[in-house]
């Protein structure tokens, strides 16, 4: 197993908020990781440090080869290869949902118009909107919104995708459609880390479970083990109240 992020006795604080509690964390190229936990356990901060979207305190934290916790370390490259979806699209509403998908290929990597313009479309097509290339966000679906979300996060052709609450802004009718194509990206081998409230998802799609509480890993488990018999009484309370 190759490591990929590597926190190591890292914490976090809001002021005095003290939101990440010495987390030490392997996850491992190729591996579909999905947090869950309580509101406000701290899971999106977890998340976003892992693309620098916050800075932690203290600790090592170590993304694709580069340490987070040094300021010499440019974030711009490990953005390149750790793309993010949040639960609110974050579409660029400006752009069509082809100019979305173009946008950070050209910018960043400097990829031909020709060769950005066939990956997009082959990704549209993927996700099941070659049909709204020339569209605008705004016209789009919740759902429709996140699969081209999804897709202009894999133009970049990662190594990491992170996700946080992909689905819950989505009426129901659409979150089956977003999972599916999250299974598919589960599929082509890239590490998945994703904060989710769908136990469907956790349990057949990942193969690792992490349940977080109060800044902490309580449970690091097999998705099945963690459904069928959790440890914690924390864990257990939370799915009596979710399943
Ligand atoms: P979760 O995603 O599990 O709901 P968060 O990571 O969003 O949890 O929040 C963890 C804790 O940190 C919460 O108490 C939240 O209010 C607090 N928090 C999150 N972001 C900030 C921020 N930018 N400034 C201050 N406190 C924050
Ligand atoms: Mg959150």
């Amino acid at each position: 197993m190759t490591p990929i992020i590597e926190f190591q006795h890292v914490d976090k604080y809001y002021g005095k908020l003290h939101a990440l509690k010495d987390i030490n964390l392997t996850i491992n190229e190729g591996e579909v990781v999905s947090i869950i936990g309580p509101s406000g356990s701290g899971k999106s901060t977890l998340i976003r440090t892992m693309n620098g979207l916050e800075s932690i305190n203290s600790g090592r934290l170590i993304v694709n080869g580069y340490d987070l916790a040094d300021n010499k370390t440019n974030i711009n490259k490990i953005r390149k290869n750790v793309g993010m979806v949040f639960q609110h699209f974050n579409l660029y509403e400006n752009y069509t949902v082809l100019g979305n998908i173009k946008l950070a290929p050209r910018v960043v990597l400097h990829r031909s118009e020709e060769e950005n313009e066939a990956i997009a479309m082959d990704l549209l097509k993927k996700v099941g909107l070659e049909n709204k290339a020339h569209m605008y966000p705004r016209n789009l679906s919740g759902g429709q919104q996140q699969r081209v979300a999804i897709a202009r996060s894999l133009a970049m052709k990662p190594k990491v995708i992170l996700f946080d609450e992909p689905t819950s802004a989505l009426d129901p009718e659409m979150i089956q459609d977003v999972l599916d194509v999250m299974k598919l990206v589960a599929e082509e081998g890239i590490t998945m880390v994703v904060v989710t409230h769908e136990m469907g998802f956790a349990r057949e799609v990942g193969n690792r479970l992490i349940f977080f509480e109060q800044g902490r890993v309580l449970e690091d488990r097999k998705p099945d083990e963690f459904f069928d018999n959790p440890e914690t009484d924390r864990a257990k309370e939370f799915l009596s109240k979710i399943i």
